[in-house]
């Protein structure tokens, strides 16, 4: 089935124990474009960047079979830009820098080949324009995905809490949830967070796993626990990537399927955070994907003895 891709396309600059990068390919839609790949070659993209833009990644994504007609080159305007720097847990990070340059005036123009998608993934990106996209959609996704992250909660509340009304599904860490919700209780935030519209909520817990709730049910995948973890830049928007594109593959938006959709996107996670940026995501085989699955499977594999 057809997925429609709509973020950011960016430049990164990231600083972990590890090390450090200048700028480097980055954004939620670069992920999500080049994870989602992997599972179906029927992606299309639609998002923004400068004239400063390196076309090799641009060809790179094409050549993994996504459609760029609506990825959109802005003549003497430069890409958005952000700069992260990571704390020694990993787990957590502070925002050095973020340049919206192209994304500030980001008109998302949706090319008519792409009208007939069935599933649609709303990456990290100004509410507002998520909001568009939906609108000029002339038929409603099957399923609607959304990722936001904390930048907007505090400069766009309003939009966003409008256009979690139009969303089926969102995905957002722990800290986003407590944010979004003003609870502590990822079970009282994922309450809160579905009455204010998707039916289904993902809570991202970093190297601690990913919960997805659903009406009064919850399903918990772990993360797996790797010897080093590198750079989590882009592992949230890597995850979503592989759960819509296992959803959009398999096309069963069941709760049961979002669970193995939840395991497919964890595994992708974990490829991302081994290196610098997209560079992991760059030649998987689908040998490597399907040993990571299995290790997940053996991680939470057991035989209850009764008492
Ligand atoms: P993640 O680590 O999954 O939260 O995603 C990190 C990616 O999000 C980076 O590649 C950034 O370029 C991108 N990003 C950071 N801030 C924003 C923002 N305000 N809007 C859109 N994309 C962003």
């Amino acid at each position: 089935m057809s997925l429609l891709v709509v973020g950011s396309v960016a430049f990164d600059a990231i600083e972990t124990p590890f090390g450090k990068t200048d700028k480097i390919i980055g954004g939620a839609a670069s992920y999500i474009s080049l994870t989602a790949s992997y599972f179906t070659k029927k992606s299309k993209l639609v998002a923004v960047v400068g004239e400063d833009f390196p076309n090799e990644f641009i060809q790179k994504l094409q050549d993994k079979g996504v459609d760029t007609e609506g990825l959109q080159i802005k003549k003497g305007e430069k890409s958005f830009f952000w700069s992260g720097k990571y704390h020694t847990d990993m787990n957590t990070r502070d925002t050095l820098v973020t340049e919206l340059n192209v994304l500030g005036t980001f008109d998302p123009i949706i090319p008519d080949s792409y009208q007939d998608c069935e599933y649609l993934m709303l990456g990290n990106l100004s509410p507002a324009v998520q909001q568009t996209v939906l609108n000029r959609l002339q038929k409603r996704p099957k399923l609607v995905v959304m990722d936001t992250m904390n930048f907007w909660m505090e400069v766009a509340l309003d939009e966003l809490k409008q256009t979690l009304k139009m969303v089926d599904v969102l995905s957002i860490n722990d800290e986003e949830a407590r944010q979004l919700s003003g609870e502590y209780s990822l079970v009282k935030a994922a309450e809160k967070i579905q009455a204010m519209g998707p039916k289904y909520l993902i809570i991202k817990k970093g190297e601690n796993g990913a919960l997805l709730f659903y009406q009064k049910e919850v399903f918990f995948a772990p993360a797996l626990p790797l010897e080093d973890v590198f750079d989590p830049t882009g592992a949230g928007d890597t995850f979503a990537g592989g759960f819509i594109g296992y959803l959009a593959k398999t096309n069963d938006i069941s709760f049961e399927n979002m669970k193995n959709a939840i395991i497919y996107g964890s595994a992708m996670a974990s490829f991302c955070v081994e290196k610098f940026g997209t560079e992991r995501l760059n030649d998987l085989t689908d040998e490597d994907l399907n040993q990571r699955v299995n290790r997940f499977k053996n991680l939470i594999k057991f035989n209850l003895a009764a008492l």
